[in-house]
């Protein structure tokens, strides 16, 4: 018997989620003061304001453990949302979300389902259980629904599907998304994840909500990470159907939900106009980054999120080098290796990066 703790077989295959580079390594490694990240596409806005109040006040309750079930969180997320209080389940991040999911569905050599350029974690939660992961191609940049219906197979279990997806920006429009969940057998878990919907513009997108009457093997998800400026709590929602909720429920952590992101998360569902300012800078945002990018002949598509993709070809790698030496921190990926993904920022600072990317380029 080996003499180290050994780990499941399948441990070692899983893929490492990359974060995106943080302001204090670049201050630290290129002596830069101010370092600007355009990276993990969090709300330039900083923390919506309520959600401050709410957690300074709440501070000096932090000896008491926190209702287990969010029971008013999830109140006001259903008024706020539009469904009701027992389809919700409240995790730390939607990231907590995938990984419930996984747990409560997969078995080692289960098939779970993605499309081939979407967001790394769905992988990482899969894999953890053992599972196989299988990616379906892509239309350029967008999801092929054809393809993922083709690509479904006997041990499928789980789709994860993000809509808008990250990282390419792109979506499904609804017909689309009825399509895709009326083709699928009925035995497969589809996962909308909805981490970017609020930033969503293009008139045929609609939120997957309103089909978890009609589709009993659907669950969708969303966060308050980006919307509300809410990454550093971790407060994700996973919305579905009462039966799939009784089962997911029981393996769920009794206090996943911490006091503090309760309070936070109950106030920034309660502040509209910071939801609406941050729409309104993000969008535009977009458009200024989008403009810009157009100026300096670099293809830039439409986005339905918080970041646009610039294309770059093969000078990708390099741009992103040399934009971080100038205290510019964008997002390049291996998957899309000819691509920046830059999440949107203040006036200032898209205006900044686009300067910096001209004299780069
Ligand atoms: N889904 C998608 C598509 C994302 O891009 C992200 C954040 N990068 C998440 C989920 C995770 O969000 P949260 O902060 O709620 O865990």
């Amino acid at each position: 018997m080996s003499s180290t703790p050994q780990p499941t077989p399948w441990l070692l295959t899983i893929p490492p989620y990359i974060p995106g580079t943080s302001k204090e390594e670049i201050a630290q490694r290129f002596g830069i003061a101010h370092p600007i990240k355009l990276a993990s596409n969090e709300n330039p806005l900083g923390p919506c304001p309520a959600a401050v109040r709410a957690v300074n006040e709440a501070a000096s309750r932090m000896h008491l453990y926190p209702d287990a079930e969010a029971r008013e969180l999830r109140l006001e997320a259903a008024a706020f949302f539009g469904c009701r209080k027992g389809q919700i389940i409240a995790g730390n991040g939607s990231d907590e979300i995938i990984d419930l999911i996984c747990r409560a569905f997969l078995r080692p050599g289960d098939e779970v389902l993605i499309p081939a350029v979407t967001f790394s974690y769905y992988a990482i939660a899969a894999g953890a259980c053992g599972a196989q992961v299988r990616s379906a191609p892509m239309q350029d940049l967008a999801i092929d629904v054809e393809a993922l219906i083709r690509a479904v197979g006997k041990e499928t279990r789980i789709i994860f599907v993000a809509n808008p997806n990250n990282p390419t920006g792109t979506h499904l429009s609804a017909a689309q998304m009825r399509y895709l969940l009326q083709a699928l057998p009925a035995h497969v878990l589809v996962v909308v994840d909805e981490a970017y919907a609020a930033f969503a513009r293009a008139p045929d997108f609609e939120g997957a909500l309103g089909l978890l009457e009609t589709h009993p093997n659907l669950i969708v998800m969303n966060t308050l990470s980006k919307s509300h400026g809410l990454a550093g709590l971790r407060i994700g929602f996973g919305f579905m159907g009462e039966s799939l909720h009784d089962l997911i429920m029981r393996i769920k952590p009794p206090f996943n939900m911490n006091l503090l992101a309760i309070t936070a998360g109950r106030a920034a569902l309660a502040d509209r106009d910071f939801l609406e300012a941050t729409l309104e800078l993000t969008w535009k945002g977009i458009d200024q980054l989008r403009r810009g990018c157009a100026a300096l002949g670099l293809p830039c598509g439409e986005t339905q999120t918080n970041f646009a993709l610039v294309h770059l070809g093969g000078r990708a790698r390099g741009v992103y080098d040399a934009l971080l030496e100038r205290g510019i921190i964008t997002r390049h990926m291996p998957v899309l290796e000819e691509y920046l993904r830059v999440s949107v920022g203040l006036p200032d600072e898209n205006a900044a990066f686009l300067e910096h990317l001209k004299e780069v380029l």
